[in-house]
């Protein structure tokens, strides 16, 4: 299959972060980049050659889009079905939209995990709730199937349901009381290959990401099954780009499956700093057929990420000569929006 050349452009959906810092990626490499999104002021936007401010099923924009770029990729899984159905017949679209229809959906993607053979938590849709609840037992959370993201749209039920109203599609887990959330980043190119970068740990606090501490602190095969497992999915979905996969370990060392997103992750951005590829220029490599960059880790590191007016903080950490700030430029602080992160050496922060 043909190479896709610097010089090309790249056509990215969604405008956030994640696309920031790929087209930032994408721009060190010689490539341009064509950000779709329907948010006014995206973060993607500042930093990229092009832009379409239109929404996700708009054939018109999505025709205009298709005959700018040489390639599209996805920074956001959320968008309708119709839409990379529809650029496919134009343009090379990787990953492919099937696998945003996996992945958006928490039924459907932990039903893949185990028709794959990897575990995760006890797990039913929900239609009643009571009877879900009674057949998963409790503690439990009641997420929402889809849209519901850092924790948002999820209940924990302790006891009995009470008057919850179920008021979209739901997922009712089991309460898991892991001992550590890791989650792994495998990248795999038009070619099949694959590589895995190193295993990470993360702390959530409310449902949202705090830190990410690359390398993982656990034990080496903890890690290797989790880069295993993350491989065997990337084949089994025959994804083109990049598969994230967040997993939770229990008592015994076990791991089991809690989500995986088609695209770069909150838990890979150390990899900017730390590691011989950023997971966003991997990304770029994937999708345009170039050969997949070393996940040599350099530097240890610990990633913070600055929510809400914690970005303001940037002068006091610039204190610390190895900290890397990266700020998304967002137009408005939000208590718990993700403003930015900071990447710190890990001997310099952590024992
Ligand atoms: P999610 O949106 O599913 O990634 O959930 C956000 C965070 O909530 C996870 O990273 C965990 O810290 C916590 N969480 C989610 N599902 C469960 C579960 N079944 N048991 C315990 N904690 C969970």
């Amino acid at each position: 299959m043909s190479v896709i050349p610097p010089g090309s452009t790249i056509g990215i959906f969604g405008g956030g972060q994640l696309g920031r810092m790929t087209a930032l990626a994408a721009a060190a490499m010689g490539y341009d980049t064509h950000i779709y999104c329907p948010v006014a002021d995206s973060p993607a936007f500042h930093v990229s050659r092009y832009q379409i401010q239109a929404p996700y099923d708009d054939e018109k924009s999505l025709a205009a889009f298709a005959k700018n770029v040489d390639v599209v990729t996805f920074e956001f899984e959320n968008v309708p079905a119709s839409a990379p159905e529809f650029l496919k017949q134009h343009v090379p679209v990787r990953p492919k939209g099937g696998i945003l229809q996996i992945s958006q959906n928490r039924v459907r993607e932990k039903s893949f995990a185990l028709s794959c053979g990897v575990p995760t938590a006890p797990f039913i849709e929900v239609h009643d709730l009571p009877s879900a609840v009674e057949k998963i037992g409790t503690p439990c959370l009641l997420k929402t199937s889809e849209l519901g993201y850092d924790g948002k749209g999820q209940i924990l039920i302790e006891n009995e349901p009470g008057d919850i109203s179920v008021t979209s599609a739901s997922i009712l887990e089991a309460y898991v009381r892991f001992k550590t959330e890791i989650s792994s980043i495998v990248a795999r190119g038009i070619d099949g290959s694959m590589v895995a970068f190193p295993t990470v740990e993360n702390v959530h606090k409310n449902g949202i990401l705090r830190t990410t501490y690359a390398p993982a602190r656990v034990e080496d095969s903890i890690a290797k099954e989790a880069e295993r497992l993350t491989k065997h999915l990337a084949e089994q979905l025959d994804i083109v780009g990049l598969l994230s996969v967040e997993y939770f370990v229990t008592d015994d060392g076990g791991l089991l499956f809690n989500e995986m997103a088609p695209r770069p992750h909150n838990s890979g951005h150390w990899t900017l700093d730390g590691c011989a590829t950023s997971q966003f220029e991997q990304l770029v490599r994937a999708v345009c057929g170039l050969p997949l960059g070393s996940t040599h880790i350099h530097t240890p590191t610990v990633m913070e990420n600055l929510l809400g007016d914690e970005c303001l903080q940037w002068k006091g950490l610039l204190k610390d000569p190895e900290a890397k700030i990266h700020l998304y430029g967002k137009d408005r602080i939000v208590p718990g929006r993700k403003m930015g992160h900071v990447n710190l050496t890990m001997s310099h922060t952590h024992k």
